[in-house]
């Protein structure tokens, strides 16, 4: 998940102003935490609470993203999901945007067969994204994380994708020059997990990623979460993307990576951490 909200604060500043190069500073003042983390973080722990009986997935994803999509209401929601966000007993409003795909990798995570990852998707995502296309985008960025996680190899995850979703058939370099903002899972979907495919490491995701433009916080919240998975992340990203997140949303995180723990890239030091780990040496 850490992928997620390092790609999501990296992009944040160029969502609205397209930076069509791999060429900038991944962390500045201007950076900010946005829609992608939060709902990924309240999915989080509609996981964490529901460990022990899936049944009520569903309702606790309501009742999570409602509760923190409320306390941050200014992280960039669309219109629809803000109606969403707003009423007593809310209904999936058949919706076909990459909101599904930016924010599920808590899901991906806690599964532990392929079979469990995408019912677990299924349930966090129905309660929103309940059109074929937002079902399908959000299925297909679980799965890639859950592939990489299990240490397939990226023409694996490519023929997985081919298969069960799309062929991928267009590079980001093709594409870039006429690539412009798309918001829906099928056009941002496959830019991100091409984005990924074409990396050499986590961080050359991420600015693959955003070289893209588009919806840039979003793309690089999607290619980072399964870069992630299949390269691990350097403590170094970690260390400075936490600083964006506050106590409650840190609290969120530090729990999840403790129950469902990822590996942070070997530091130097000659042992490999867990993303747990790195966040505790942080003083977290
Ligand atoms: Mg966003």
């Amino acid at each position: 998940m850490i992928g997620a909200i390092i790609g999501d604060v990296a992009g944040s500043r160029f969502e609205w102003d397209n930076h069509k190069s791999k060429n900038f500073e991944l962390f500045t003042p201007a950076c900010s935490l946005t829609d992608d983390s939060i709902l990924s973080l309240a999915l989080a722990r509609a996981v964490l609470e529901t460990k022990d009986n899936r049944d009520d997935l569903p309702s606790r994803a309501v009742f999570c993203m409602q509760k923190l999509g409320r306390q941050y209401p200014d992280a960039g929601f669309g219109e629809l999901f803000i109606r969403w966000l707003g009423e007593e007993d809310p209904s999936p409003y058949q919706s076909y945007g990459n909101g599904s795909a930016m924010r599920v990798s808590p899901a991906a995570w806690a599964g532990s067969s392929l079979e469990e990852v995408l019912r677990l998707t299924d349930q966090i995502t129905a309660v929103t994204h309940d059109h074929p296309e937002g079902m399908k985008g959000a299925e297909a960025v679980a799965a890639a994380i859950y592939l990489a996680r299990s240490g397939k190899k990226k023409e694996e995850i490519r023929d997985y994708i081919t298969v069960h979703y799309d062929p991928l058939l267009f590079t980001i370099d093709e594409l870039r020059p006429s690539y412009t903002f798309d918001a829906t899972c099928r056009g941002s979907v496959p830019e991100a997990l091409e984005a990924f495919f074409e990396s050499s490491d986590f961080e050359d995701a991420i600015r693959t990623a955003v070289s893209l433009g588009g919806d840039s916080d979003t793309i690089a919240a999607m290619a980072g979460s399964v870069a992630e998975a299949y390269y691990g992340v350097p403590a170094d990203l970690i260390r400075r993307t936490v600083l964006f997140l506050d106590h409650d949303l840190m609290a969120i995180l530090l729990d999840f990576e403790r129950t469902y723990p990822s590996k942070a890239m070997e530091d130097g030091s000659g042992e490999r951490l867990t993303v747990y780990e790195v966040l505790r040496q942080c003083g977290m």
